[in-house]
């Protein structure tokens, strides 16, 4: 599937430059970004059906950010109207020893989205290639065996990514990747805002400051990160995130027409299917003529009148498999 044009696709010829890519809203207003984002959370709704029905793809989404600029926020206010059995979000913190003990795409190869769901990484592998690379000692936790030539690892990484984000493609998993770009001076305040107001007190983290202290070598990692790893098999969007309202509109304007753009369909039922439904709904009627409670001058049970008319997708969901 090729990327949704949008100006916040990073290029996917590896020509990315972070200094061009904005972190204020364009000029519009908050009131037309909440509606926007209210019709687009409804309409994305509606395609996550059809995505499950159909069940042969599903939807990667990956969100990458500095703290504060609005994950957790982001995730919630697009995605608050979808059926929850059907999508799935991972939160991915500093590695636990059982996953330090294995490859770093293990933890997450574990926790993509089934066909026909929609999953979310709150972080993700690319932690490997961003905090990691900001804080090299941490490749000492790793136990790993080739880390003399950095560059080369780096470099490993960034393949490995690619490949595995094609990988996933080929197989039916769509991936689009989210850089929520906020400006450090934002950043800081919403920290300040965090130790100001009370309700926001837990959010607040010194360990978050002393991290964008290291603003640079954050964005650094970021932009070689974009570069190696926007594709057209897997693209990252580079989101204004200075503005929440703008951002959440945005994110979901390019969620719903990654859905709109993916070729899926209600599953039609075989001839075979078709006709075994004709046959039951025979009997089904047959027996609950029998069990209907007589009533004197009663009408005709219930299950003699038409049959109203069904999408192909109700009509096949009495056999479908449990995932409901
Ligand atoms: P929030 O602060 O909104 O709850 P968060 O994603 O910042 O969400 P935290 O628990 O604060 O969650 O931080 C998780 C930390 O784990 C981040 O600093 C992140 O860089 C770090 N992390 C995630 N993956 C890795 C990894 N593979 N190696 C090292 N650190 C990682
Ligand atoms: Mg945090």
């Amino acid at each position: 599937m090729q990327p949704i044009d949008s100006p916040y696709l990073v290029p996917t010829d590896g020509s990315f430059e972070l200094s061009s890519v904005p972190t204020a809203p364009p000029s519009g207003d908050e009131d037309t970004w909440k509606k926007q984002l209210e019709k687009r959370r409804k309409r994305i709704a509606k395609l996550q059906r059809k995505l499950y029905a159909d069940d042969r793809f599903s939807l990667l989404l990956v969100f990458q950010a500095m703290d504060a600029a609005g994950k957790d926020s982001t995730i919630r206010n697009v995605f608050s109207g979808v059926n929850p059995a059907g999508f799935q979000v991972y939160s991915f913190k500093q590695p636990s020893s059982e996953e330090l003990d294995h490859d770093f795409l293990w933890r997450s190869a574990r926790s993509l989205p089934e066909r026909g769901r929609i999953g979310v990484f709150n972080r993700s592998y690319y932690e490997e290639v961003l905090v990691v690379r900001v804080h090299p000692e941490y490749l000492a936790g790793q136990k790993l065996p080739y880390t003399e030539d950095r560059e080369a690892l780096w470099a490993q990484r960034y393949a490995s990514i690619r490949d595995h984000e094609r990988h996933l493609a080929d197989n039916g998993t769509v991936v689009v990747k989210f850089w929520l770009n906020v400006s450090q001076r934002e950043q800081r305040q919403r920290f300040i805002d965090r130790i100001d107001e009370a309700d926001k007190n837990w959010k607040f983290s010194a360990g978050d400051v002393a991290e964008s202290k290291l603003w640079s070598e954050y964005m650094e990692a970021y932009q070689t990160a974009l570069r190696e790893t926007s594709r057209d098999t897997a693209p990252w969007y580079a989101i204004p995130a200075d503005s929440k309202p703008f951002m959440r509109a945005t994110v979901a304007d390019i969620v719903l027409r990654t859905l709109e753009a993916m070729p899926l369909r209600w599953p039609e039922p075989s001839r075979k299917d078709r006709d075994a439904m004709k046959r039951l709904r025979g009997e089904l009627v047959a027996a609950q003529a029998k069990t209907a409670p007589k009533k004197k001058g009663a009408s005709k049970p219930s299950g003699e009148k038409a049959a109203p008319k069904k999408t192909p997708a109700q009509k096949t969901s009495s056999k479908r498999r449990g995932k409901r």
